[in-house]
């Protein structure tokens, strides 16, 4: 692959180091004119014919397909659509209804709190005394036992990079005779995930972080095809019926993975993502992984040799780890703000994060160096120590 071709393919702004990819990913070029395209010529000429014309309303399932490829789903199990919080509710709710004789949802505390959160109130709602039971991540494995309904589980922390071993625990909760829910938020676009290899039940995830659809792109969900037709969706929308034209005052399921969509998709960001998936289409992902542990092995080698106060937290085997490396700091949100200052890009999480997303489709070595020189020279000669730094904002 050659990564200064897909780099020219990305708008960063002049002066601008993006260690952030891992969490919105940048404006591909061509996105800016497919959107403008689907104003002006699909919606301002067509209007409403352009859910027939343009395919709008095949775009789900379509643009699914394509993301497909990157997580090792067949054509026709995945589709787009709703925020990744929806989804993880709907096919949690698929998933108990599967396994009616049990009672607990499986997670654990390096989750993203969304995923607790919908689970915790998904129980709530059914009021069938399930429980959502919440382990370390090292105690997953040990926690799967056969009162286990469905594992919740996030392959990649988003605090810390740390990778959960998906085709292991997976056949080890099937053994159990439960069900897995994966969430590949950061794992899509990050790494090379096979969801038919391991074996998962249901996988989610997010299009505006690796993947680059923009603020607000759509989820998808994946449904494993043997449990495709049998699954009743939660959030039974309209989109989802077998025959949505045909009005029907009751509903009935879809075929296979069209039953996971609710309502209508979001025409306009869906072309931001197409376009976001013709850079993907032409990328091979074994190959942005290689790249990537070498971006993240150099990070971590250049941090530990000039900034000695900061604290990896991320695992050191870039095996057992995503596309994102976390430094932790007492300072990490002033030391965060002191380099989006001069133009370092990533972010802090709660209590003393510091995240550097690693993204080889548009970082190079020079990006990783550069920005290592800025990092040092701020801890070097504390610049981080001021009280606007330590002022935090909404969005952290
Ligand atoms: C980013 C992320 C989300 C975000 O959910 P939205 O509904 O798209 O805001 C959810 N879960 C995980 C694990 C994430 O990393």
């Amino acid at each position: 692959m050659d990564f200064a071709q897909t780099k020219s393919l990305f708008h960063l702004p002049e002066g601008v180091i993006y260690l952030d990819g891992n969490s919105l990913g940048p404006l591909p070029k061509a996105a800016a004119a497919r959107v403008a395209q689907t104003v002006t010529e699909e919606w301002g000429e067509m209007l409403i014919t352009g859910w027939n014309k343009a395919q709008w309303m095949a775009q789900p399932a379509r643009l699914g397909d394509r993301i497909g490829r990157l997580i090792g789903a067949p054509e026709g199990t995945v589709v787009l659509g709703d925020t990744l919080s929806i989804k993880v509710y709907q096919a949690l709710a698929s998933a108990l209804e599967m396994r009616p004789g049990r009672k607990v949802i499986l997670s654990d505390s390096g989750n993203f709190p969304t995923d607790l959160y919908m689970a915790e109130e998904l129980i709530r709602s059914l009021d069938k005394g399930h429980e959502l039971r919440v382990v370390a991540p090292e105690d997953v494995a040990a926690s799967i036992t056969d009162e286990i309904a469905v594992t919740m589980l996030t392959e990649v922390d988003y605090r810390t990079g740390r990778l959960h071993d998906m085709a292991g625990l997976t056949s080890k909760v099937h053994a159990a005779g439960a069900l897995a829910l994966w969430d590949l938020a950061h794992s899509a676009g990050a790494l090379p995930v096979d969801v038919t290899g391991a074996g998962a039940d249901f996988a989610v995830g997010c299009t505006y972080k690796y993947l680059n659809s923009g603020p607000g792109g759509p989820a998808f969900i994946y449904v494993a095809p043997d449990h495709a037709d049998v699954v009743r969706p939660a959030l039974s929308g309209w989109l989802g019926h077998e025959a949505p034209f045909a009005f029907d005052l009751d509903y009935r399921p879809g075929r296979g993975i069209e039953r996971m969509r609710v309502g209508t998709p979001p025409v306009l960001q869906m072309a931001a993502l197409e376009a976001a998936m013709d850079v993907w289409d032409r990328a091979d992902i074994r190959e942005v992984r290689a790249r990537s542990i070498e971006l993240t092995e150099l990070f971590v080698a250049l941090v530990e040799e000039s900034c000695p106060e900061l604290v990896l937290a991320s695992p050191r085997d870039p095996a057992r780890r995503g596309s994102q490396i976390t430094f932790r700091h007492p300072e990490g949100y002033a030391v965060m703000q002191a380099l989006i200052a001069r133009g370092v890009i990533g972010d802090f999480r709660a209590p003393d994060n510091m995240r550097f997303g690693f993204t080889p489709l548009y970082i190079d070595e020079d990006d990783v160096r550069d920005g290592v020189r800025i990092l040092a020279d701020v801890m070097q000669n504390q610049l981080w120590d001021r009280p606007d730094y330590r002022t935090r904002a909404r969005v952290t």
